[in-house]
């Protein structure tokens, strides 16, 4: 695999029919891929198995080559960084997340609020989650067992991402030009972990775009914010 060439992706969920946004924004995504003269990756992003349903992802498929999207590595085309369904990608997401956690990057969290439940799925409009008040990150810190120790122990908790209050984090988007959001203020301590053993959205897709090579990511504004986290 070339890694220096331009490597674009589509990373549509299979819980419900795409619609006009996604088109509009894989279209964007093919566009950048052919400017480039790179690659374009179709990844499933199925992690909410309860949600993504077969004639979900039939229509996916089926929807995208009628609009003209073609795509060079995918679940059905194979390539060198196989598998591209998330739900075959559990692995990866456990090695990151041990990463993190070993880090010291993350903490258990016991509060049993709508963002954990929530977590699988990518924020769109309205949907962003209130700022984490921050109960469970000074009281478990210092929990060090392994999720599947802590949930024999106890299986409510989930693990949070501890931001670091007031850092700026700063990106371009080549939409919307030079974009700032402050950590603890625009965003707070997030889900990337599930009491059920589930990787949250917010992880899979930084380790898939980390493991896939992913240069440039095209998503819908309304994950702007994802973007930061
Ligand atoms: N799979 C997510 C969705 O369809 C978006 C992924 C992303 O671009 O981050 O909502």
């Amino acid at each position: 695999m070339d890694t220096t060439c331009y490597r674009g992706r589509m990373a549509p969920s299979p819980t419900g029919y795409l619609h006009l946004g996604h088109a509009r924004t894989f279209w964007v995504a093919q566009q950048r891929a052919r400017q480039n003269a790179g690659a374009l990756i179709f990844r499933n992003e199925d992690l909410d198995s309860a949600r993504c349903k077969k004639d979900f992802v039939t229509a996916m498929y089926e929807d995208l080559r009628w609009f003209g999207l073609e795509w060079s590595e995918g679940p059905d085309r194979g390539g060198a960084c196989s598998p591209y369904s998330q739900s075959e990608r559990y692995a990866f997401y456990r090695t990151a997340f041990e990463k993190l956690r070993a880090g010291g990057f993350v903490y258990p969290c016991f509060c049993s609020r709508r963002d954990v439940l929530r977590s699988l799925q990518a924020p769109h409009q309205g949907e962003d989650e209130p700022i984490y008040p921050g109960t469970c990150r000074e009281r478990f810190h210092f929990l060090t067992a392994s999720p599947e120790e802590q949930n024999a122990k106890d299986p409510r908790f989930s693990w949070r991402f501890r931001v670091n209050d007031g850092e700026t984090i700063s990106f371009l988007d080549k939409n919307f030009g030079s974009q700032k959001f402050v950590a603890g203020k625009d965003f707070g301590d997030f889900v990337i972990w599930r009491h059920d053993n589930i990787p949250a959205y917010q992880l899979a897709v930084v380790a898939d775009d980390i493991e896939m090579k992913i240069s440039e990511v095209v998503r819908g504004a309304d994950l702007l914010l994802s973007t930061a986290r």
